[in-house]
């Protein structure tokens, strides 16, 4: 079947950025799933580490841009950035292909607040310090993301969001902070998980009688849509399976697309359920040669 390129749902016009490609450890991104099984699909190079997209949903209506997530950007040190594989520029040079510029993004929706997902809300100036990355963008997060990310006290999840200030200080002006599930502009919605952080967000994009639902890190690649395939950084990893089902479920019986955050084939796909198993069906792939080889 011949990939598409974009989906237009009525007035919405869908496209996938990348903030390019890098790499995390496997065991991480599946959990308690055992490495022989994973590393068919998503093999380990010699630091265990597998090669993952950095999914960014591009949702269009007129005159209003909303981008879903930001990936990594520029903000990792040289140290940190060999860790991780992680070049720059993708996400800015994606919509530059478009034609568009970070100015004329007017939403941002923010899934959760780990670096991997928030860091290209900001932009490393040559001259030291953080600017904005899209100027004009309100950016949506749920309020108990914001609160955990800035104030817990619990050492593990400090660690996670150790690169909070430095991502949301120069944006403080522009955060929209969500009591629940919202409308954020006509057709598109952020529907509260939880699962892989308490307030985690999905983004549902419905018009013309069609719809896309962005699972963020409930689903970040092709192989979580099994049940128990799940990252090991999930706080309540049986909440990221029944909210998983339950959309998963939707999206088999009304032909909902689903997009990938972290899935290096596979942007979005719709899903059908082949004897108890799902498959893809349709589906946009990520273009050959993103990250230069
Ligand atoms: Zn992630």
């Amino acid at each position: 079947m011949e990939s598409q390129v974009k989906l237009e749902f009525g007035e919405l016009t869908i496209r996938f950025l990348s903030d390019g490609v890098w790499r995390n450890d496997g065991g991480c991104m599946f959990g308690v799933v055992p490495r022989e099984l994973w590393r068919r699909e998503h093999p380990a190079d010699d630091q265990n580490r597998i090669r993952l997209n950095l999914t960014c949903p591009l949702i269009v209506r007129g005159a209003e841009a909303i981008l879903v997530d930001t990936g990594i950007g520029n903000r990792l040190s040289a140290a940190e950035r060999k860790i991780f594989d992680h070049g720059d520029g993708w996400l800015l040079e994606g919509l530059q292909a478009l034609g568009m510029e970070p100015g004329d993004i007017t939403h941002v929706a923010l899934s959760h607040l780990h670096f991997d997902h928030c860091g290209g809300i900001v932009r490393r100036r040559a001259s030291g310090g953080f600017a904005p990355a899209f100027p004009r963008a309100r950016i949506f997060v749920q309020r108990g993301e914001l609160e955990i990310a800035r104030n817990s006290r619990n050492e593990r999840l400090r660690a996670a969001y150790r690169h909070v200030h430095e991502c949301l200080e120069p944006v403080a002006g522009a955060l929209e902070a969500l009591d629940g599930d919202t409308e954020i502009a006509p057709g598109v919605a952020v529907a509260v998980s939880g699962g892989h952080t308490a307030d985690h967000q999905l983004v549902i994009a419905q018009a013309g009688g069609q719809a896309l639902v962005h699972l963020g890190d409930i689903a970040p690649t092709r192989s979580h849509l099994r049940g128990p395939w799940n990252q090991a950084y999930d706080l309540d990893a049986l909440r990221t399976m029944e909210v998983k089902a339950a959309y998963l479920a939707q999206a088999v019986a009304a032909r909902w697309w689903v997009s990938f955050a972290h899935d290096e084939r596979v942007f979005a796909a719709q899903v059908a359920n082949d004897r108890g198993r799902l498959v893809l069906g349709a589906r946009i792939d990520v273009p050959e040669g993103l990250d230069g080889v």
